[in-house]
């Protein structure tokens, strides 16, 4: 319920508030929001454009008959981050890695980018410039051209640090869906948890951690993309679901996949990647790091007979050399998600309420 009548920082952080802007002001006042598969109400990563849609309804020449030539994916996010700078890496990173990852996880080739940028006065020129270069590392990285963008400035005590929206366009054969999941299909993690939210909330707040804790941001398409070939017998993607664990953490993108698939998901505690440095600062402050943000990080649902494969594949990568199998999809306990402690004992994880750490995304 939207009780208040202005917008909270709670409405921007993953939990109820934010589901209830979504559905009430958003949802309720846009009608026309489907132009494919995925529309905008599926609330998943991206929305999709089917392409057959595209020639039947321009009258184009369809030479494509008979095969599926697939759908056009769209994504778009906004990045706050504060500070713009934090270890290892900067928002220009983070803002292509976002987009691309959201697409990625789709099962969508990035096709290309733009970029809208609003930044305060006062706003360093070096800094700037160095964003800039980042964003171009992290889209050569997987191929993906920047072709449109949008600069604005503002004063500076409207805005206190940059803000850079970049919205993605992909293209995919088979789109890989959040609620596809089955019981019976193995829960991949692509390598330790919780790194991005725990170490920007160290530097933000001036904590010693250790030198090894840096974010995870980094652009998956090339990892993902060997993986999302994989065929059953009959043919089809052996990936049933796939979501980026970003705000809301794994346990956030966990929930999702089981609501949406209505299917139940049991996690092994001792299973999970984490670095020691992470557990022992989540441990001190109170943290639960199956609610910390990840930029660098999927949650992959595959059918049980190709999950040993998947995840050879994906520890051949630098981005999933610590990719780990957390658990499993089951019929019980529908849309909720179980974990089995390292003592034995069962716990639900839930979605978490609000944001942890605010401005890490
Ligand atoms: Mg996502």
């Amino acid at each position: 319920m939207l009780k208040d009548n202005v917008i909270r920082m709670e409405h921007g952080a993953g939990g109820e508030p934010m589901q209830a802007l979504i559905r009430d002001l958003i949802l309720n006042n846009i009608t026309f929001r489907s132009a494919g598969l995925v529309g905008l109400d599926a609330l998943d990563d991206g929305a999709t454009i089917s392409i057959s849609g595209i020639i039947e309804n321009n009258n184009i020449n369809d030479n494509t008959t008979g095969n599926n030539p697939g759908e056009i994916v769209v994504t778009t996010d906004s990045h706050v981050i504060k500070p713009a700078f934090f270890p290892d890496s900067n928002i220009g990173r983070l803002a292509v890695s976002g987009t691309v990852n959201d697409l990625a996880v789709m099962g969508a080739a990035p096709l290309a980018l733009t970029c809208a940028m609003i930044v305060p006065e006062g706003f360093e020129l070096e800094s700037f410039e160095k964003i800039i270069r980042s964003m171009n590392q992290a889209a050569e990285e997987v191929g993906v051209p920047i072709i449109a963008g949008d600069t604005k400035t503002v004063e500076r005590n409207g805005l206190d640090s940059i803000i850079i929206n970049t919205t993605g366009i992909g293209v995919a054969n088979e789109v890989i869906r959040d609620c596809g999941l089955c019981a019976g299909d193995k829960v991949i993690l692509t390598g330790t948890m919780g790194d991005h939210g725990i170490s920007l909330l160290a530097h933000r707040e001036g904590f010693e951690l250790g030198t090894n804790l840096v974010s995870d941001v980094a652009p998956l398409w090339n990892m993902i993309k060997s993986v999302v070939k994989i065929r059953t017998l009959e043919g089809k993607t052996a990936i049933s679901s796939m979501k980026d664990p970003t705000r809301g953490g794994v346990a956030g993108a966990l929930n999702e996949i089981a609501q949406k698939s209505g299917t139940g998901i049991v996690i092994e505690q001792k299973d999970l990647p984490i670095k020691e440095s992470v557990s022992s600062a989540c441990e001190m402050l109170g943290i639960d790091p199956l609610e910390v943000a990840n930029e660098g990080k999927a949650i992959i649902g595959v059918k049980a007979e190709h999950a040993e494969e998947v995840l050879a594949i994906l520890r051949e990568h630098e981005y999933g050399k610590d990719a780990a199998i957390i658990g499993e999809a089951t019929d019980e306990n529908t849309g909720k998600v179980l974990m089995r402690t390292t003592i034995g004992s069962m716990r639900y994880v839930d979605t978490p309420t609000g944001d942890l750490i605010p401005r890490i995304c």
